[in-house]
């Protein structure tokens, strides 16, 4: 239930896991005609509840993420509820459980900023005028800021810059040579 996006495809192989944020106030539960979508009381917004949902897509095109999908064959709208089953049992979502880099990370603010010294996380997201408050928190570079506000719209017209890694390469190469990606 989550999806793999490139980030550039014509200049990187680099992708991204979008996973659904959760938001305080739900757009896609806002504009859904049939009330299918709940926010339970923990903050975490469900996928379509399926005696409800008429497959009407307003959810897809009016969540700000680019999270729901409606699946014709089912004839429902589908996305990442947190994996409810496992986390209101005290279990990790399946995505974090599997990430072998711990790209996606289910834990305590206190945990991730001890793990991720350089970065601090938000929640707090602009488009245009609205400001939109999440539960899933992404990383940022820490830059002083004490709440750091990711302006997506500004970010839409930003080109990724290119950076370097240096990767061990095998069959006899310097072992770090200096990868573009
Ligand atoms: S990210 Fe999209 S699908 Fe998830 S709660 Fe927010 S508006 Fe709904
Ligand atoms: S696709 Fe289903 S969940 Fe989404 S807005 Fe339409 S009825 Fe609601």
């Amino acid at each position: 239930m989550i999806h793999l996006e490139y980030i550039e495809r014509s200049q990187s192989v680099q992708t991204v896991p979008v996973v659904c944020m959760h938001c305080e106030q739900p757009t896609c539960a806002e504009v859904c005609p049939a009330d299918a979508i709940k926010r339970t009381g923990d903050g975490v917004v469900q996928s379509a509840r399926k005696p409800r949902c008429i497959a009407c897509g307003n959810c897809v095109v009016a969540c700000p993420f680019g999270v729901p999908e409606v699946y014709e064959d089912k004839q429902l709208m589908m996305k990442c509820d947190m994996c409810y089953d496992r986390t209101t049992a005290g279990k990790k979502p399946m995505c974090a459980t599997v990430c072998p880099s711990q790209a996606l990370f289910f834990g305590t603010r206190e945990q991730i900023e001890q793990l991720r010294p350089m970065s601090m996380p938000t929640n707090q997201f602009q488009f245009g005028r609205q400001t939109i408050t999440t539960r899933v928190n992404i990383m940022v570079p820490k830059n002083g800021a004490t709440r750091p506000l990711v302006n997506v719209t500004d970010a839409m017209n930003e080109h990724a810059a290119p950076r370097s890694v240096s990767l061990p390469v095998a069959g006899g190469f310097d072992p770090f040579a200096e990868v573009e990606v």
